[in-house]
Protein backbone atom coordinates (compact mmCIF):
# COMPACT_ATOMS: atom_id res chain seq x y z
CA UNK A 1 0.00 0.00 0.00
CA UNK A 2 1.27 3.79 -0.51
CA UNK A 3 0.13 6.92 0.56
CA UNK A 4 -1.20 9.90 -1.00
CA UNK A 5 0.20 13.00 0.37
CA UNK A 6 -2.07 16.21 0.90
CA UNK A 7 0.97 19.36 1.04
CA UNK A 8 3.07 20.13 3.71
CA UNK A 9 4.81 17.18 2.81
CA UNK A 10 8.20 17.13 5.12
CA UNK A 11 8.14 14.01 6.64
CA UNK A 12 6.83 15.13 10.12
CA UNK A 13 3.73 13.83 11.50
CA UNK A 14 0.16 14.46 9.07
CA UNK A 15 -3.02 13.44 9.84
CA UNK A 16 -4.32 12.77 6.09
CA UNK A 17 -8.12 11.57 5.48
CA UNK A 18 -9.18 8.47 6.63
CA UNK A 19 -5.78 7.33 8.34
CA UNK A 20 -5.92 6.46 11.68
CA UNK A 21 -3.88 6.29 14.57
CA UNK A 22 -3.60 3.02 16.69
CA UNK A 23 -7.49 2.42 17.79
CA UNK A 24 -6.78 1.89 21.82
CA UNK A 25 -10.23 0.87 22.68
CA UNK A 26 -12.56 -0.89 20.85
CA UNK A 27 -16.76 -1.19 21.59
CA UNK A 28 -18.17 -3.03 23.69
CA UNK A 29 -19.63 -4.90 20.33
CA UNK A 30 -16.50 -5.84 19.30
CA UNK A 31 -14.29 -8.31 21.39
CA UNK A 32 -10.87 -7.38 22.44
CA UNK A 33 -8.94 -9.18 20.45
CA UNK A 34 -5.59 -9.58 22.23
CA UNK A 35 -4.59 -12.38 24.57
CA UNK A 36 -8.33 -12.79 26.06
CA UNK A 37 -9.54 -14.35 22.62
CA UNK A 38 -7.73 -17.14 19.71
CA UNK A 39 -6.92 -15.16 16.77
CA UNK A 40 -9.24 -16.21 13.87
CA UNK A 41 -5.98 -16.16 11.59
CA UNK A 42 -4.37 -19.21 11.87
CA UNK A 43 -0.73 -18.60 12.55
CA UNK A 44 -0.60 -16.01 15.49
CA UNK A 45 -0.16 -19.40 17.55
CA UNK A 46 3.00 -20.20 15.66
CA UNK A 47 4.43 -16.64 15.93
CA UNK A 48 3.39 -15.69 19.30
CA UNK A 49 6.74 -15.50 21.03
CA UNK A 50 8.71 -13.80 18.65
CA UNK A 51 9.74 -10.01 19.42
CA UNK A 52 9.19 -7.00 17.35
CA UNK A 53 12.28 -6.96 15.26
CA UNK A 54 11.96 -10.79 14.74
CA UNK A 55 8.61 -10.89 13.91
CA UNK A 56 9.47 -7.96 11.42
CA UNK A 57 12.13 -10.28 9.57
CA UNK A 58 10.27 -13.84 9.59
CA UNK A 59 7.08 -11.02 7.64
CA UNK A 60 10.09 -9.86 5.87
CA UNK A 61 11.59 -13.44 4.18
CA UNK A 62 8.00 -14.76 3.95
CA UNK A 63 7.27 -11.39 1.61
CA UNK A 64 10.09 -12.19 0.08
CA UNK A 65 8.93 -15.84 -0.51
CA UNK A 66 5.57 -14.48 -1.27
CA UNK A 67 7.24 -12.15 -4.26
CA UNK A 68 8.86 -14.89 -5.98
CA UNK A 69 5.48 -17.32 -6.10
CA UNK A 70 4.06 -14.48 -7.29
CA UNK A 71 6.35 -13.44 -10.06
CA UNK A 72 6.62 -17.19 -11.13
CA UNK A 73 3.02 -17.74 -11.17
CA UNK A 74 1.37 -14.21 -13.04
CA UNK A 75 1.32 -14.60 -16.61
CA UNK A 76 -0.71 -12.14 -19.15
CA UNK A 77 -4.51 -12.46 -19.38
CA UNK A 78 -4.30 -14.83 -16.40
CA UNK A 79 -7.52 -13.38 -13.94
CA UNK A 80 -6.69 -11.17 -10.78
CA UNK A 81 -9.44 -13.05 -8.34
CA UNK A 82 -7.25 -16.07 -8.81
CA UNK A 83 -3.73 -14.27 -8.50
CA UNK A 84 -5.40 -12.55 -5.45
CA UNK A 85 -6.05 -15.51 -3.91
CA UNK A 86 -3.61 -17.44 -4.80
CA UNK A 87 -1.22 -14.56 -3.38
CA UNK A 88 -2.95 -14.31 0.01
CA UNK A 89 -3.21 -18.61 0.89
CA UNK A 90 0.79 -18.60 0.31
CA UNK A 91 1.34 -15.87 2.53
CA UNK A 92 -0.77 -17.99 5.65
CA UNK A 93 0.80 -21.06 3.98
CA UNK A 94 3.94 -19.86 5.00
CA UNK A 95 3.36 -18.76 8.31
CA UNK A 96 2.34 -15.44 7.75
CA UNK A 97 -0.13 -13.35 8.03
CA UNK A 98 -2.19 -11.05 5.37
CA UNK A 99 -1.48 -7.29 6.15
CA UNK A 100 -3.69 -6.09 3.50
CA UNK A 101 -5.02 -7.21 0.53
CA UNK A 102 -2.59 -7.81 -2.80
CA UNK A 103 -2.80 -4.51 -4.95
CA UNK A 104 -3.44 -5.66 -8.10
CA UNK A 105 -3.55 -2.04 -9.88
CA UNK A 106 -2.66 -2.28 -13.89
CA UNK A 107 -1.07 1.25 -15.79
CA UNK A 108 -2.40 4.41 -15.14
CA UNK A 109 -3.93 2.74 -11.54
CA UNK A 110 -1.00 3.33 -9.69
CA UNK A 111 -2.06 1.59 -6.80
CA UNK A 112 -5.13 0.38 -4.35
CA UNK A 113 -6.69 -2.43 -6.64
CA UNK A 114 -7.95 -4.93 -5.46
CA UNK A 115 -10.42 -7.52 -7.44
CA UNK A 116 -14.08 -8.37 -6.13
CA UNK A 117 -15.01 -11.94 -6.00
CA UNK A 118 -16.71 -11.27 -9.52
CA UNK A 119 -14.19 -8.83 -11.40
CA UNK A 120 -13.44 -10.45 -14.38
CA UNK A 121 -10.23 -8.05 -15.23
CA UNK A 122 -7.28 -9.55 -16.12
CA UNK A 123 -3.22 -8.96 -15.73
CA UNK A 124 -2.64 -6.82 -18.64
CA UNK A 125 -0.07 -3.96 -19.72
CA UNK A 126 1.54 -3.02 -16.83
CA UNK A 127 0.87 -4.88 -13.50
CA UNK A 128 2.29 -3.54 -9.70
CA UNK A 129 1.63 -6.55 -7.49
CA UNK A 130 1.87 -4.49 -3.59
CA UNK A 131 2.24 -7.38 -1.35
CA UNK A 132 1.90 -7.56 2.21
CA UNK A 133 2.88 -9.89 5.17
CA UNK A 134 2.46 -9.62 8.53
CA UNK A 135 3.59 -11.39 11.85
CA UNK A 136 1.91 -10.38 15.20
CA UNK A 137 0.93 -7.13 13.43
CA UNK A 138 4.46 -6.35 12.31
CA UNK A 139 4.37 -5.57 8.68
CA UNK A 140 6.33 -5.97 5.45
CA UNK A 141 5.75 -4.40 2.53
CA UNK A 142 6.59 -4.87 -0.77
CA UNK A 143 5.73 -4.22 -4.45
CA UNK A 144 7.09 -5.11 -8.20
CA UNK A 145 6.12 -4.49 -11.30
CA UNK A 146 5.10 -6.85 -14.35
CA UNK A 147 5.29 -6.00 -18.30
CA UNK A 148 3.00 -8.03 -19.36
CA UNK A 149 3.05 -6.43 -22.74
CA UNK A 150 4.01 -8.65 -25.88
CA UNK A 151 6.37 -6.29 -26.94
CA UNK A 152 7.87 -5.16 -23.47
CA UNK A 153 6.84 -1.92 -23.96
CA UNK A 154 7.22 -0.83 -20.18
CA UNK A 155 10.50 -2.26 -19.75
CA UNK A 156 12.30 0.58 -18.95
CA UNK A 157 9.48 2.59 -17.06
CA UNK A 158 9.69 -0.50 -14.62
CA UNK A 159 13.72 -0.31 -14.60
CA UNK A 160 13.03 3.68 -13.70
CA UNK A 161 11.50 2.97 -10.45
CA UNK A 162 13.46 -0.07 -9.62
CA UNK A 163 16.86 1.91 -9.58
CA UNK A 164 14.95 4.76 -7.82
CA UNK A 165 14.61 2.56 -4.84
CA UNK A 166 18.14 0.82 -4.93
CA UNK A 167 19.80 4.29 -5.22
CA UNK A 168 16.99 5.37 -2.38
CA UNK A 169 18.30 1.98 -0.36
CA UNK A 170 22.05 2.77 -1.04
CA UNK A 171 22.49 6.19 1.16
CA UNK A 172 20.28 4.61 4.14
CA UNK A 173 23.46 3.86 6.09
CA UNK A 174 25.02 7.86 5.55
CA UNK A 175 21.78 9.04 7.61
CA UNK A 176 20.33 10.81 4.72
CA UNK A 177 17.62 13.60 5.24
CA UNK A 178 14.19 13.26 3.51
CA UNK A 179 15.54 15.46 0.80
CA UNK A 180 18.49 13.33 0.10
CA UNK A 181 16.09 10.42 -0.09
CA UNK A 182 13.82 12.09 -2.46
CA UNK A 183 16.68 13.70 -4.51
CA UNK A 184 17.80 10.29 -5.31
CA UNK A 185 14.72 8.81 -5.93
CA UNK A 186 14.03 11.70 -8.46
CA UNK A 187 17.42 11.67 -9.88
CA UNK A 188 17.22 8.12 -11.05
CA UNK A 189 13.90 8.16 -12.37
CA UNK A 190 14.87 11.50 -14.32
CA UNK A 191 17.91 9.93 -15.61
CA UNK A 192 15.99 7.63 -17.50
CA UNK A 193 13.50 10.30 -19.19
CA UNK A 194 10.57 9.64 -16.69
CA UNK A 195 8.81 11.25 -13.84
CA UNK A 196 8.33 10.92 -10.24
CA UNK A 197 4.53 10.52 -8.88
CA UNK A 198 4.91 13.46 -6.71
CA UNK A 199 1.98 13.07 -4.70
CA UNK A 200 2.69 9.11 -3.45
CA UNK A 201 4.75 8.60 -0.59
CA UNK A 202 7.02 6.17 1.47
CA UNK A 203 5.88 6.15 5.16
CA UNK A 204 6.55 4.80 8.40
CA UNK A 205 5.06 1.37 9.72
CA UNK A 206 4.08 0.80 13.01
CA UNK A 207 2.36 -2.64 14.64
CA UNK A 208 -1.26 -2.99 12.81
CA UNK A 209 -0.73 0.18 11.45
CA UNK A 210 0.83 0.43 7.73
CA UNK A 211 1.01 4.30 7.73
CA UNK A 212 2.40 5.51 11.13
CA UNK A 213 2.34 9.12 10.15
CA UNK A 214 6.11 9.73 8.40
CA UNK A 215 5.81 10.28 4.91
CA UNK A 216 8.51 9.43 2.86
CA UNK A 217 8.75 11.28 -0.71
CA UNK A 218 9.48 10.94 -3.93
CA UNK A 219 10.99 13.70 -4.91
CA UNK A 220 13.31 16.81 -3.98
CA UNK A 221 11.64 18.48 -1.17
CA UNK A 222 13.85 20.43 1.26
CA UNK A 223 12.81 18.73 4.55
CA UNK A 224 16.09 17.93 6.62
CA UNK A 225 13.81 15.59 9.16
CA UNK A 226 16.34 12.66 9.15
CA UNK A 227 14.67 9.27 10.26
CA UNK A 228 14.80 7.86 13.81
CA UNK A 229 14.76 4.61 14.48
CA UNK A 230 11.74 2.43 13.42
CA UNK A 231 9.90 0.53 10.10
CA UNK A 232 9.32 2.10 7.52
CA UNK A 233 8.54 1.62 3.02
CA UNK A 234 10.28 3.24 0.57
CA UNK A 235 8.46 3.03 -2.63
CA UNK A 236 9.42 4.69 -5.83
CA UNK A 237 6.55 5.57 -8.35
CA UNK A 238 7.69 6.17 -12.16
CA UNK A 239 5.72 7.12 -15.09
CA UNK A 240 5.73 8.62 -18.71
CA UNK A 241 2.73 10.95 -17.49
CA UNK A 242 2.59 14.21 -15.57
CA UNK A 243 3.43 12.22 -12.40
CA UNK A 244 0.68 12.85 -10.57
CA UNK A 245 -2.32 11.04 -8.95
CA UNK A 246 -6.31 11.78 -8.35
CA UNK A 247 -8.45 9.86 -6.07
CA UNK A 248 -10.88 7.33 -8.03
CA UNK A 249 -13.36 5.08 -7.64
CA UNK A 250 -13.36 2.83 -4.81
CA UNK A 251 -10.62 0.30 -4.61
CA UNK A 252 -13.29 -2.56 -2.18
CA UNK A 253 -10.15 -2.17 0.36
CA UNK A 254 -11.42 -0.94 3.65
CA UNK A 255 -9.60 -0.01 6.86
CA UNK A 256 -11.63 0.20 10.30
CA UNK A 257 -11.24 3.43 11.62
CA UNK A 258 -13.60 4.33 14.53
CA UNK A 259 -14.91 1.04 16.20
CA UNK A 260 -18.45 1.29 17.65
CA UNK A 261 -21.64 -0.39 17.91
CA UNK A 262 -23.36 -0.47 14.61
CA UNK A 263 -27.14 -1.20 14.40
CA UNK A 264 -27.35 -3.84 11.29
CA UNK A 265 -27.22 -7.16 11.60
CA UNK A 266 -24.68 -8.03 8.91
CA UNK A 267 -22.53 -4.88 9.81
CA UNK A 268 -22.10 -5.64 13.29
CA UNK A 269 -21.35 -9.48 12.08
CA UNK A 270 -18.88 -8.25 9.61
CA UNK A 271 -17.05 -5.12 12.31
CA UNK A 272 -16.56 -7.91 14.84
CA UNK A 273 -15.04 -10.25 12.26
CA UNK A 274 -12.28 -7.94 10.16
CA UNK A 275 -11.80 -6.03 14.23
CA UNK A 276 -10.67 -9.41 15.42
CA UNK A 277 -8.99 -10.70 12.50
CA UNK A 278 -7.38 -7.09 11.09
CA UNK A 279 -7.55 -4.50 14.05
CA UNK A 280 -6.73 -1.43 11.70
CA UNK A 281 -4.95 -3.20 9.07
CA UNK A 282 -6.63 -2.94 5.43
CA UNK A 283 -9.12 -5.58 4.38
CA UNK A 284 -11.18 -6.39 1.11
CA UNK A 285 -14.92 -6.77 0.03
CA UNK A 286 -13.87 -10.02 -1.50
CA UNK A 287 -12.99 -11.95 1.20
CA UNK A 288 -15.82 -10.65 3.20
CA UNK A 289 -18.15 -11.87 0.05
CA UNK A 290 -16.47 -15.21 0.34
CA UNK A 291 -17.36 -15.26 4.11
CA UNK A 292 -20.83 -13.54 4.26
CA UNK A 293 -22.16 -13.44 0.70
CA UNK A 294 -23.13 -10.13 -1.75
CA UNK A 295 -24.60 -8.99 1.57
CA UNK A 296 -21.74 -7.83 3.02
CA UNK A 297 -21.70 -4.73 0.43
CA UNK A 298 -24.65 -4.13 2.11
CA UNK A 299 -23.03 -4.57 5.23
CA UNK A 300 -19.88 -2.18 4.90
CA UNK A 301 -21.90 0.54 3.00
CA UNK A 302 -23.53 0.62 7.08
CA UNK A 303 -20.20 1.11 7.92
CA UNK A 304 -19.17 3.42 5.85
CA UNK A 305 -21.71 5.89 6.40
CA UNK A 306 -21.63 5.72 9.71
CA UNK A 307 -17.68 6.64 9.41
CA UNK A 308 -16.80 3.38 11.43
CA UNK A 309 -14.67 1.87 8.31
CA UNK A 310 -12.90 3.91 5.39
CA UNK A 311 -12.92 3.00 1.60
CA UNK A 312 -9.65 3.21 0.28
CA UNK A 313 -9.50 5.04 -3.46
CA UNK A 314 -7.95 3.66 -6.24
CA UNK A 315 -5.02 6.12 -7.22
CA UNK A 316 -5.05 6.95 -10.60
CA UNK A 317 -2.41 8.93 -12.81
CA UNK A 318 -3.83 12.22 -13.92
CA UNK A 319 -2.96 11.89 -17.53
CA UNK A 320 -3.66 8.24 -17.74
CA UNK A 321 -0.11 7.14 -18.16
CA UNK A 322 1.29 4.02 -17.16
CA UNK A 323 3.11 3.79 -13.49
CA UNK A 324 5.57 1.71 -12.32
CA UNK A 325 5.88 0.86 -8.58
CA UNK A 326 8.97 -1.05 -6.55
CA UNK A 327 8.72 -1.54 -2.70
CA UNK A 328 11.17 -2.56 0.03
CA UNK A 329 10.28 -2.23 3.85
CA UNK A 330 13.44 -1.18 6.20
CA UNK A 331 14.24 -1.37 9.68
CA UNK A 332 16.62 1.56 11.54
CA UNK A 333 17.76 0.32 14.53
CA UNK A 334 18.68 2.32 17.83
CA UNK A 335 22.31 1.84 16.39
CA UNK A 336 21.55 3.41 13.17
CA UNK A 337 22.01 0.01 11.41
CA UNK A 338 19.71 -0.78 8.45
CA UNK A 339 18.23 -4.02 7.69
CA UNK A 340 16.50 -4.08 4.57
CA UNK A 341 13.39 -7.12 5.63
CA UNK A 342 12.24 -7.38 2.31
CA UNK A 343 15.33 -8.08 0.08
MN1 LIG B 1 3.01 -1.38 -0.61
MN1 LIG C 1 3.85 1.04 1.23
Amino acid sequence: MTEKSYGGNNGVREHVGGKVTKVKSSPSVVKTPKATSKKIVSNSKLNEDLNELDSYKKAGEIAKKVVEYAKSLIKPDMLLIEIAKKVEDKTIELGGEVAFPVNLSIDDIAAHYHPTIDDDTKATGLLKVDIGVHVNGFVADTAFSLDLTPDKRHKELIQASQEALDSALSILEKDPSLNDIGSAIQQAIQKRGFSPVVNLCGHSLDQYQIHAGITIPNHANNSPHKLEEGSYAIEPFATTGEGKIYEGPASNIYQVVTPRNVRGDTARRILEYVWEKYETLPFSLRELQEKFGNIAKLGLRELEQNGIIHSYPQLIEVSHHPVAQSEHTFIKTPEGKIIITTR
